[in-house]
């Protein structure tokens, strides 16, 4: 019981109050709320701005069967939303309750929910409306003579409905929306960009359901900035409302699942290409008929596209997916945004597959660049449509390696230093003018590629890696998860309940040697900001090798070198035309290709390239010549561990400075470093930063590019099964047996 002070405070009686003890509150009674407090609560939720509102409006059209819907705003639909259909209509007898909450024509028992093909189904739509602003419905159904007309406030009439002259179909319009609701109405009005959201929502449903005809104007605007005419082709819709621009640089997609265990669904649509590019992704998808958004989906596209087609990576999708309709929850959500499906995971794995292999197959009309390994800003050249050549000039971010994390840097030894070769300075004119004509070459080559990929050796490559694939080794590198790096050639993989461990280094050689020759033919380049003398590489090349074997004649690594620049000049014009590695007539690599999107090989490895590019190759059978060429560029751009040993754990020995100088490893590979009571000063911080940035590249690069690309692209050979590239080490299950046991 509470009694008020004659001074308006409150206090509770039969409770002691403790002198200077913070007075404890009494918990708040428990009320029932006004139904009309309820009511507008909920319709806040439903309508949650001016295009939830149009959403629910255009939805009740279609399920109402229109042909023909327009929808006329006025600022940005606060002031006023009026959609006009030429639907079924609503009976004279209905219009009573036709707005109060909870009340449809489109489902009776819970049950119907499972198989429910209209979009409404909760009766809630109108009923919100008439809470947060002023509704007329103005109807006619069919045979009737006149239509009615009549308003609505919070669910109830306003009025008995009059008769009224009316067109075929349902009119409803929405005033002053949340005029009730200040603070929301302040936002609104503040942000002012609803008008443009239901511009684009109306775009939405005018692609999906291209026979109904659509139209969105302003008030008082004579022009519509939506206007489709009932069109039966999707594509043409798409023209109409994206513009010819968007239309043409689309391909169709359709892919379906019938495997209960897996997925059951279908889904067509039309992606974007190489040729289209956006400052953002723009994804129309539509499930069983609705308007949805699904983050998870479009990621999984997303990283498709940038995995494949990194210039073109914000796509332009429309997809319609089907599956039967108890396999889709449509309730999850207030606005109906989202829904929940059945084995949505796998789902959205096998669109993500097939939209991986169409990317694959339009590389015929695709952007390619050519890319730096300095800072100066990379020249584009885009070849759109096989018929303009535009270049243009910006550096791609992503794309540009920073110059010490490809060169050896080693301080220790002047000749293993590859820094003359790779340094910032500018192109000379000379330089760029032949850049840019072996990019025409390049360009023009690109226009036939399907000439140059048409050679049976090719194909009998590809059919090979096909034909050896070991099935369950697939299964694994498709689904599984990467864990980490156990070590400095092993990562940690979990599939299902197994865990294993995969030799990185065999597994991005294998990965590499595919990709080219999958790519065969069809490489974009990476630009080598100087060019690297072909003679003095080998010569490099050939220390090393002799270092192990004990020779040494500085003469006779010369000449061999000469021969081998000799060699490779003369086949110069096949690895351009194939392999994209570019040797100019001055015996200098200008151009080596990119395998995979994202990732340049360590140029520490380019000596040991270049001898085997020369040694190991049978240049007489035009299929033996092509494997090898492409295992030799595997063996270079698969992820070996850096040269710098690694700091992390007993590699740090090797910074410590003696005498000023960093350790070094003597031939057998053993490490010295003199004494041991060097402390943490003595470190080479230079050389420690350099390897740590090294290493730190190398476990993201096989983390977010290795591993991503191998779900994708790596078809396992039968071997790895058994040469030690994939190893289980355990079972989770046999884990957790010993773990209860414990
Ligand atoms: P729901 O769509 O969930 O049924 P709504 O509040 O959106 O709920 O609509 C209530 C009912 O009003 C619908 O079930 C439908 O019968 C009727 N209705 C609403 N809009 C239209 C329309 N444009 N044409 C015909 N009937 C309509
Ligand atoms: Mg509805």
């Amino acid at each position: 019981m509470e009694v008020r002070e004659p001074g308006g405070a409150t206090v509770a009686m039969g409770e002691p109050v403790a002198a200077g003890a913070a007075c404890v509150a009494e918990p708040p009674r428990i009320r029932r709320l006004d139904e009309s407090v309820v009511n507008r609560i909920a319709a806040g939720e439903v309508i949650q701005r001016p295009v939830s509102a149009v959403k629910e409006l255009v939805e009740n059209s279609l399920d109402a069967g229109s042909t023909s819907i327009s929808v006329v705003v006025k600022d940005g639909g606060l002031k006023l939303i009026q959609v006009s259909d030429n639907g079924h209509g609503i009976r004279s007898e209905d219009l009573p309750i036709l707005c109060e909450r909870h009340t449809t024509s489109k489902l009776s028992a819970y049950e119907d929910l499972q198989s429910i093909k209209s979009m409404g189904f909760r009766g809630e739509a109108l009923a919100s409306m008439t809470y947060v602003g002023h509704v007329t419905v103005t109807t006619i159904t069919e045979g009737q003579l006149h239509g009615y007309r009549v308003s609505y406030r919070d669910g109830v009439m306003e009025d008995e409905p009059k008769p009224c002259a009316a067109v075929r179909g349902t009119q409803i319009m929405v005033e002053n929306l949340f005029y009730n609701m200040i603070a929301r109405r302040k936002t609104l009005q503040n942000a002012n960009d609803d008008y443009a959201k239901i511009v684009d929502l109306i775009s939405r449903f005018a692609i999906h359901n291209s026979s109904v005809s659509f139209s969105c104007r302003k008030h008082g605007v004579n022009r519509a900035d939506v206007h489709t005419v009932t069109t039966l082709s999707k594509l043409d819709a798409i023209k109409t409302i994206y513009g010819i621009s968007v239309a043409r640089d689309l391909m169709e997609i359709t892919v379906s699942d019938d495997n209960p265990s897996r997925s059951i669904f279908e889904m067509n649509g039309f992606i974007s290409n190489a040729n289209y590019t956006a400052k953002k992704t723009t994804m129309v998808l539509f499930i069983n008929d609705r308007l949805v958004e699904c983050t998870a989906l479009k990621r999984a596209v997303e990283v498709a596209y940038s995995s494949t087609l990194p210039k073109a990576s914000r796509p332009f999708i429309y997809m319609s997916i089907k599956l039967p309709s108890e396999h889709v929850d449509v309730n999850i959500h207030p606005t109906k945004r989202e829904v929940s499906l059945l084995n949505q995971e796998s789902l959205i794995e096998t669109i993500q597959n097939a939209v991986e292999s169409k990317l694959m197959n339009c590389n015929t009309t695709r952007t390619f660049q050519t890319q730096t390994v300095n800072c100066a800003p990379a020249s584009n050249f885009t070849a759109r449509k096989d018929t303009e050549i535009s270049p243009s000039v910006s550096g791609k971010k992503s794309q540009k390696v920073p110059v010490n994390q490809m060169v050896r840097t080693d301080s220790r030894d002047p000749f293993g230093r590859l820094h003359a070769y790779w340094q910032d300075c500018p192109a000379s004119q000379h330089e760029k003018k032949s850049d840019l004509a072996s990019v025409r070459i390049a360009v023009r080559q690109r226009r036939n590629p399907r000439e140059s990929a048409d050679l049976t050796s090719i194909h009998e490559l590809l059919n090979e890696i096909d034909q050896n694939i070991h099935p369950g080794l697939l299964e694994i590198v498709k689904n599984c998860t990467y864990i980490g790096l156990a070590d400095e050639v092993f990562a940690l993989l979990q599939h299902n309940t197994h865990l294993y461990l995969v030799n990185v280094v065999n597994v991005s050689k294998e990965l590499m040697y595919q990709q080219v020759i999958r790519r065969f033919a069809h490489f974009n380049a990476i630009q080598l900001s100087e060019p690297a003398p072909l003679p003095e590489l080998l010569i490099l090349a050939l220390k090393d090798e002799d270092l192990e074997s004990g020779g040494d004649d500085d003469e006779l690594r010369k000449k061999i070198a000469e021969m081998n620049t000799e060699l490779l000049k003369q086949k110069g014009e096949m690895l351009e035309e194939y392999f994209c590695i570019n040797i100019n007539q001055d015996g200098n690599l200008t151009r080596l290709p990119l395998i995979l999107e994202q990732h340049t090989p360590d140029m520490d490895h380019i000596p040991e390239f270049l001898l085997s590019l020369a040694n190991d190759v049978d240049w007489e059978n035009e299929k033996e010549c092509f494997q090898a060429i492409s295992a030799v560029l595997g063996n270079f751009y698969a992820m070996h561990p850096p040269v710098l040993p690694n700091p992390a754990g007993n590699g740090i020995d090797f910074y410590k400075k003696i005498n000023g100088k960093a350790a070094s490893i003597d031939d057998a590979g053993n490490e010295w470093t003199g004494t041991d009571n060097h402390g943490q000063d003595d470190l080479d911080q230079e050389l420690l930063a350099e390897a740590e940035t090294a290493w730190a590249q190398r476990e993201w690069n096989i983390q977010h590019v290795l591993f991503p690309s191998m779900r994708l692209f790596l078809k396992p050979p039968k071997s790895m099964a058994t040469d030690g590239t994939f190893v289980q080490v355990a079972s989770l299950e046999k884990l957790y047996k010993i773990f209860e046991r414990c």
